[in-house]
C-alpha cells in the first residue's frame, strides 16, 4: 500500500514525531533534538517517524469513511 504524505502540510522534517512540536530545522541539522520533549533522533529517522503516524491516521480516517 502506498500512502502519499502531504508534506506542505505535515512538514516530516520539522515535526517532532513524539510530541507533534515544529521547529525550522535547516539542512545541516542532521538530528532531530525537540526543544519541547527532549526527543532525540537522526533527522531522517525523525521525519520516517512523522510520516508513519501521519499514515497510520490517514488509515483511520480511511477505516471511518468505509474506504478501507
Ligand atoms: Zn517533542
Amino acid at each position: 500500500m502506498f500512502v502519499e504524505v502531504a508534506t506542505q502540510q505535515v512538514k516530516p522534517s520539522q515535526t517532532c514525531p513524539e510530541c507533534g512540536h515544529q521547529e525550522k530545522k535547516t539542512l545541516p541539522d542532521r538530528v532531530h533534538n525537540c526543544v519541547k520533549c527532549g526527543y532525540v533522533a537522526d533527522r531522517d529517522v525523525a521525519a520516517a517517524q512523522v510520516m508513519l503516524n501521519y499514515a497510520k491516521g490517514l488509515g483511520a480516517n480511511l477505516d471511518r469513511c468505509g474506504l478501507a
